[in-house]
């Protein structure tokens, strides 16, 4: 199975990463994505990626969070960056109005930028939106029959926003938000509703530790060999079979990236 979205540059695995690697492909996890939010996360990902080829791919790109920091320099060594075999994404990118840790303008110049990048590279977006929906789309949609192919990471938004996806043929990247009780279970009725060749499964670590793993780690540090908890739980939900959902989204997984 195939984790597409893993900030595995994060300090919270520096202590033990060769273990968190370890137990992740003991529990049958057989790709991930290295999630770029930063040019310094982005280039550190490249070089775990290089160690661990056919295992390991990443994404160049700077987070809404950071679009503050947004400079030509930074558009230009996304350009030099990407030309790396190991990334096989632009992102993560969009919009996060939930934070505001930098302001809509600048997020909405980065976030339109690193699409142009995209279509000009001739690569897919891994896209994050959060509370900006609206904003998202109108910056989005004009690029997308242009776009290689869009994936919005981390969904956990409406079913009206959900339909939008479809309507472009984008990607739902679905993580362990959904075993959280309290606040994922609008999620969950959802979940059957996603087409199964644009379905996607992440765990976003070390963020969004599935909520009723038992037992629970006390660092509540999420790790890629939680997926197939997630995994489970989003079968259980499709009323589909573990293995066929793994191998299905595997598949998705590598179809979306281009990989091999
Ligand atoms: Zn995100």
């Amino acid at each position: 199975m195939f984790d597409i979205g893993v900030n595995l540059t994060s300090p919270k695995f520096l202590q033990d990463y060769d273990e968190v690697v370890q137990r992740a492909r003991a529990a049958g996890v057989t790709g991930i994505i290295i999630i770029g939010t930063t040019m310094s996360s982005s280039r550190q990902g490249i070089i775990l990626a290089k160690k661990n080829v056919e295992f390991f791919w990443c994404t160049v790109g700077l987070h809404p969070h950071h679009a503050n920091t947004w400079s030509k320099k930074i558009d230009s060594e996304i350009r030099k960056l990407a030309v790396n075999p190991h990334i096989v994404a632009i992102g993560e990118c969009g919009l996060d109005f939930y934070r505001n840790f930098s302001t809509k303008k600048e997020q909405m110049y980065a976030f339109q930028a690193q699409i142009e990048l995209a279509i000009e590279l001739n690569m897919p977006v891994f896209l994050h939106c959060r509370d900006a929906h609206k904003d998202f789309m109108s910056i989005l949609k004009p690029w997308i029959p242009d776009l290689k192919a869009a994936l919005v990471h981390c969904f956990t938004g409406t079913r009206s926003e959900l339909e939008v996806y479809f309507e472009h043929d984008m990607y739902i990247g679905i993580t362990g938000w959904i075993c959280d009780q309290a606040r994922g279970s609008d999620l969950c009725k959802l979940i059957p509703l996603i087409p199964s060749n644009r379905l996607v499964i992440e765990t976003d670590a070390p963020w969004l530790i599935p909520k009723d793993l038992y037992p629970l780690p006390p660092s509540r540090r999420n790790e890629p060999s939680f997926l197939p908890h997630i995994m489970k739980k989003v079968a259980m939900l499709r009323g589909d079979d573990f293995l066929n959902l793994s191998n299905q989204t595997t598949c998705n997984a590598r179809k979306l990236f281009n990989l091999t």
